[in-house]
């Protein structure tokens, strides 16, 4: 069996985390790095490692990470003024947990392109 990844200990209990938001499907707390005023990661429930590793089972379990992030959004107070959700992929994509996340970046203005 694969080595558990960061993610996992949290979601299982094994490393404390304070939820930013959670339902059924999906969880998010705060990056320990954050690299914007809000930086919050929100993850599946269910594993998908990254999205190019996705396939159609994985497309609802995609959705609710997407919905969830809206709602972190809502829930910052950064909605109105704009953010960035981000998905790196891959090692060219800079991952370095592979188990799905979405990164939700907002509360400056953030410059384009990236790195
Ligand atoms: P990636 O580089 O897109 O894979 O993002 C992984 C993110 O996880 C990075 O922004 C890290 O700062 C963050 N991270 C790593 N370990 C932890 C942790 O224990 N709690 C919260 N965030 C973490």
């Amino acid at each position: 069996m694969s080595q558990k990844t960061i993610f996992e200990k949290i979601l299982q209990g094994e490393i404390p985390c304070k939820p930013i938001y959670e339902d059924e499907y999906t969880l998010a707390f705060n990056d320990i790095s954050p690299q914007a005023p809000v930086h919050v990661l929100v993850i599946p429930k269910t594993k998908i490692v990254n999205v190019a590793q996705a396939n159609e089972n994985d497309i609802d379990q995609m959705g609710r990470v997407l919905f969830a992030a809206k709602k972190v959004a809502e829930l910052t107070g950064i909605s109105q003024s704009g953010y960035r959700l981000v998905f790196n992929n891959g090692e060219h994509g800079g991952q370095t947990v592979y188990y799905m996340h979405c990164h939700v970046l907002g509360g400056r203005s953030l410059s384009w392109p990236p790195g």
